[in-house]
């Protein structure tokens, strides 16, 4: 039995990168950036106004209020070209460029007009109203790194340095493979000793969000039909996932057909609850995750391995589950032997502190109590946290 941390340090020692492609930005959520994100311009790009109103020589407002001559206008998109002197002032819209000999903005509020003059009755203080120029970013900034994932709230800072196609890394081809003579498709209504699918459907929503995942059809417990579906497998995706079989049963045929076809395998017993049999192997240039069949710790095993190992395939600088810490709304256990990682749900209780609440009543076969989970919560082996204690997460 390995420890989490070892199993996670060979994932990493045994995952080869993927190549890099260029892709429309309108794409790019979720992808890894495999190119630096700079600033080609200054931000603003000019001194402009945050509001509408009048742009004027903040030293003349001093004694407002006070009469000025309007010269001109500065839209956005259309700044006015010439000069304000003594005596002047333009009026200006929100977005619009300050025309030079102007420092301060009025907004509209502020001011009275009549025709040619404006009013303004409210003195106006240096700087007033105005974004300067380059006060937000400076030309030549590294805004992103290569390694960060793109997020929806990114864009925004992408598009405006002009990025419309952007280098991201290719993302592997996954495939997930069910097996299990009782399993029968979702769509299909169960005989006598025989459950639905689930795993398959869950697998493939995790692991959608971060790379091309494909479902199998369901293979039953046999050596001649497993073989036969690896091996196609291997050679037409980077990872393949399966679940079932690889525990110490008379038809967990998982191992047994990945020892007959070759295949280099790295761990296959973990010191973690659930998720003990969790097999990685490598086949041809396939990465093999064999997980167990149980919902809940294929659940467990993909996050904390398999979503590793392909975010690590695209260069991802932080491939590991966001951590954080909460307290413990009841004594969380540990296995005897292994460490647990146990699906909680975590959510602000009255006091405004994160609280765990953990989901496995009963048992790892909980995929019920499992949909409310949005974290994962470690436990040491043979350790508990009592109650009120804080604890490490993990945020799914
Ligand atoms: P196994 O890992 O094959 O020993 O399976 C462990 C448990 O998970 C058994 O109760 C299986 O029936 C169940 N199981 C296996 N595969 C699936 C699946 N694809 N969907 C739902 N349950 C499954
Ligand atoms: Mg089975």
């Amino acid at each position: 039995m390995i420890p989490i941390s070892e199993a996670l340090k060979i994932i990493e020692r045994e995952t080869r990168l993927l190549a890099a492609e260029k892709i429309d930005l309108e794409n790019a959520v979720g992808r890894v950036l495999d190119q630096e994100i700079v600033a080609d311009m200054d931000l603003p790009p000019f001194d402009r106004s945050q509001m509408d109103g009048f742009a004027v020589k903040s030293s003349e407002t001093k004694n407002a209020p006070v009469r000025l001559k309007i010269i001109g206008e500065s839209v956005a998109g259309k700044g006015f070209g010439g000069e304000v002197n003594a005596g002047e002032s333009v009026r200006i819209m929100t977005g619009a460029p300050v025309p030079s000999g102007a420092d301060a903005v009025q907004k509209v509020e502020e001011t009275r007009e009549e025709t040619g003059y404006v009013e303004i009755l409210e003195a106006a203080k240096l700087g007033q109203n105005i974004n300067l120029l380059a006060s937000e970013v400076t030309k030549g900034a590294r805004i992103f790194e290569r390694g960060e994932i793109v997020t929806a709230q990114m864009i925004a800072a992408i598009a405006s340095f002009g990025y419309a196609r952007i280098e991201v890394f290719k993302r592997p081809k996954v495939a997930i493979l069910s097996t299990g003579s009782e399993i029968v498709d979702v769509a299909e209504t169960p005989r006598q000793d025989q459950i639905r699918n689930s795993n398959s459907l869950m697998l493939k929503a995790f692991a959608d969000r971060i790379c091309d995942a494909h479902v199998l059809p369901l293979v039953a417990d046999n050596v001649e039909s497993l073989r036969k579906v690896i091996e196609n497998a291997v050679r037409d995706y980077d990872v393949l996932i399966t679940t079932g079989g690889v525990s110490v049963g008379d038809y967990d045929f998982t191992k047994p057909v990945l020892r007959e076809l070759g295949a280099e395998i790295f761990f296959e017993k973990i010191s973690l609850k659930p998720g003990k049999p969790t097999v990685f192997a490598r086949l041809n240039d396939c990465l093999i995750f064999g997980l167990p069949g149980n919902p809940v710790s294929s659940a467990v095993t993909f996050y904390l391995f398999a979503r590793t190992a392909i975010w690590r395939m695209q260069s991802a600088k932080k491939p590991e589950l966001k951590r954080g810490f909460a307290v413990a709304a009841t004594k969380l256990k540990a296995a005897k032997e292994r460490d647990s990682v146990l699906p909680a749900s975590v959510a602000t209780n009255e006091k405004g502190e994160l609280e765990i609440e953990s989901l496995r009543f009963n048992g790892s076969s909980n995929f019920i109590a499992f949909a409310r989970a949005n974290a994962l919560v470690f436990v040491p082996q043979g350790k508990s946290i009592e109650k009120g204690a804080v604890a490490e997460i993990l945020f799914l």
